[in-house]
């Protein structure tokens, strides 16, 4: 049976360091403040803006929530974002996704791009990502360094590592795979056009599957003793909450695994947190 990688409690670790951080910060005066935006009224992306909301004000950190109803102007949108990225006292600004497509249409990396990348937590400007790029020094995706400390809870040392990444959206497959190849993995990114996704995911010592299909990856898929993150978040009719990953049969295979909930999700909103007071410390020559 896997070791079971225990996303809430790596996730307590890394938001205690953050409230020490925000408390030393207060203590020599200032003040972190996150923006957030929420355009329509999509009850899973207000669950998650309620989530950040809590996981801030839990850690010291001063939250503020612009909403926009779904029918707004795409240049409603782009000034608020603006108004929000001007302001001094704003550290950090995440636009909640997805936007109606109605509002943003396929200009959605204009409107992200608006973020000043100082400011940008969830590291999805070009900038940022740019940066992930040339090697990491920018706002890492928040995700992606959830997935990162997940895998190394149980395998410190990445290098030479073969990593399977199912999925390529731009918030998590492409950032992950950038990271985990800046960590000296070797890894290959699969999609849904990949020809017999098995035949990859059979050869992995690491399988991070991101792709919103329940039970995707299923446990002839597996070598013996791999690590498998699962990211996907997936409600079935019965309203039962599971991941991409037959977590029962996989399990089985396994040396170590994320269940879903209480997986890479809390690692994500932590990892949220930690980026804040990185944009914090960057605005004040940290
Ligand atoms: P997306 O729809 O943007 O991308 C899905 C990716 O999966 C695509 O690249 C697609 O090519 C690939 N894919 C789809 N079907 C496939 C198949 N049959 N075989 C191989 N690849 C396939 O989704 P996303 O935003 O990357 O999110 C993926 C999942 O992760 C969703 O369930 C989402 O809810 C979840 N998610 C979780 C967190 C978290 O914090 N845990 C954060 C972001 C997303």
């Amino acid at each position: 049976m896997a070791q079971i990688i225990d996303g809430k409690s790596l996730a307590a670790v890394v938001r205690a360091r953050v409230a020490t951080e925000v408390r030393q910060i207060k203590a020599q005066g200032g003040t972190v403040r996150f923006a957030a935006v929420l355009v329509g009224e999509d009850p899973a992306s207000q669950i998650y803006v309620r989530n950040k909301q809590r996981a801030c004000e839990k850690v010291g950190i001063e939250f503020e929530l612009h909403t926009l109803p779904a029918n707004c102007r795409y240049e409603d949108l782009t000034a608020l974002i603006c108004r929000l990225s001007a302001d001094k006292t704003i550290n950090g600004v995440l636009l909640q996704l997805p936007v109606p497509p109605a509002v943003v249409g396929d200009r959605l990396t204009e409107v992200l791009n608006l973020i000043d990348p100082q400011k940008d937590v969830d590291g999805l400007t070009m900038a940022n990502l740019g940066k992930l790029v040339d090697g990491g020094h920018g706002l890492i995706p928040c995700t992606a360094q959830g997935i990162l400390y997940a895998i190394q809870s149980v395998c410190p040392d990445l290098t030479g590592k073969k990593i399977v990444m199912v999925g390529r959206s731009r918030i998590v497959g492409r950032p992950t795979s950038l990271l985990l190849t800046n960590h000296d993995a070797t890894v290959t990114v699969c999609h849904s056009r990949t020809r017999n996704l098995a035949e990859h995911t059979r050869s992995a010592d690491i399988v991070v599957v991101a792709t919103g299909c329940p039970h995707l990856l299923t446990a002839d898929m597996v070598k013996k003793d791999a690590i498998i993150i699962d990211v996907g978040i997936n409600r079935l009719p019965d309203g039962k909450l599971v991941g991409d990953v037959d977590f029962d049969r996989v399990s089985k295979i396994a040396s170590a695994i994320t269940p879903v909930p209480g997986g890479i999700g809390p690692l994500t909103v932590a990892f949220m947190l930690k980026n804040i007071v990185a944009a914090y410390c960057r605005q004040h020559g940290g």
